[in-house]
């Protein structure tokens, strides 16, 4: 069984289609792949159809963008009615947050003799409901000013870099509620990446967390060393939390990050699901559930 819990789409910074992510699970024998777009369920549908036609078993999901203790946090959020209405307000706060920061980001370029114009950026990012700084870096890279969205991260768009500028994000707890509110259940998404600086997670924060009716840990994750592994598998362990490992999948848009790079074992996915129907039951909403089981 290979499970692939977290990929991204065109719909969000993802370079593949939600109908080619599909078949690219498919075509590389992935049994269970998540679509996680960041804050948006616009590949849902399409992901589905596909799922459908090949026997992948799809997990519908979001990547929500979300804070805490001033650190960006990503939360993966599984199986949610997408129609829950405070769910909807938050994810259309954060594309707001998403759009109205394109213009200050070009301003700091611009203050730093890079000419973009947003129509550009938003040709590139083409079918995204949720416009990211990598749109900006690709449009970076059409320019000719960086060779990479990687380069453009390092030297210009990430946090501390000149061009870099905050955005709306939602409150990490209150999300949690949210989406348990929905019928879904979250998963931290590589709490301890280093780009992410989110070493404000400690394991009496996860504690409290859980208490929050947080799901899981996603251990297994290219941005996390060994070490880094270990230790957030105890400490999932420790606090009865799932563990799960994914690939983070962007098609082109981010390296060494392949599906089912990293896997969720079968018997976490299960938890997961489990937890997914408990929350189903208890709130009573019309959620999504798993494309072909
Ligand atoms: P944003 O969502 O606009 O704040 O941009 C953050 C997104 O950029 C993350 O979700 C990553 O997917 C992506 N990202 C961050 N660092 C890099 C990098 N070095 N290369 C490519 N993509 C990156
Ligand atoms: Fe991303
Ligand atoms: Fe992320
Ligand atoms: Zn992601």
């Amino acid at each position: 069984m290979r499970i692939d819990l977290h990929a991204h789409s065109d719909r969000s910074d993802g370079t593949d289609t939600p109908a080619d992510l599909v078949r690219r699970a498919a075509a590389r024998d992935v049994d269970v792949l998540a679509i996680t777009d960041h804050d948006t369920t616009e590949g849902w549908r399409e992901a589905a159809d596909v799922a459908e036609r090949t026997g992948v078993r799809l997990v519908r999901g979001i990547e929500v963008s979300c804070r805490f203790a001033h650190a960006g946090v990503h939360l993966l959020a599984y199986l949610p009615d997408p129609d829950y209405p405070p769910l909807v307000a938050e994810l259309a706060k954060v594309l707001d947050g998403r759009n109205s920061r394109l213009p200050a980001i070009l301003e700091r370029l611009r203050h730093l003799g890079i000419d973009i114009a947003a129509h550009d950026v938003r040709r590139l990012a083409g079918d995204a409901a949720a416009l990211g700084r990598p749109h900006v870096a690709d449009a970076l890279v059409e320019k000719g000013v960086v060779a990479s969205r990687d380069e453009a991260f390092a030297t210009l768009l990430g946090p501390g870099g000149p061009a870099y500028v905050d955005r709306y994000a939602a409150d990490l707890e209150t999300t949690i509620g949210i989406v348990a509110a929905a019928g879904g259940v979250t998963v931290v998404a590589h709490p301890w990446a280093k780009r992410h600086r989110h070493d404000a997670l400690d394991g009496a924060e996860f504690a409290r967390l859980r208490a929050a009716g947080l799901a899981g840990i996603e251990v297994d994750h290219q941005d996390h060393d060994a070490a880094t592994r270990a230790t957030l598998r105890g400490l999932a362990h420790d606090l009865d939390l799932v563990v799960t490992g994914s690939s983070d999948y962007h098609g082109t848009g981010k390296v060494d990050h392949e599906l089912a790079c990293n896997t969720t074992a079968p018997e976490e996915l299960e938890r997961l699901l489990d937890l997914a129907k408990v929350a189903a039951g208890a709130a009573d909403r019309d959620t999504p559930g798993v494309v072909g089981v």
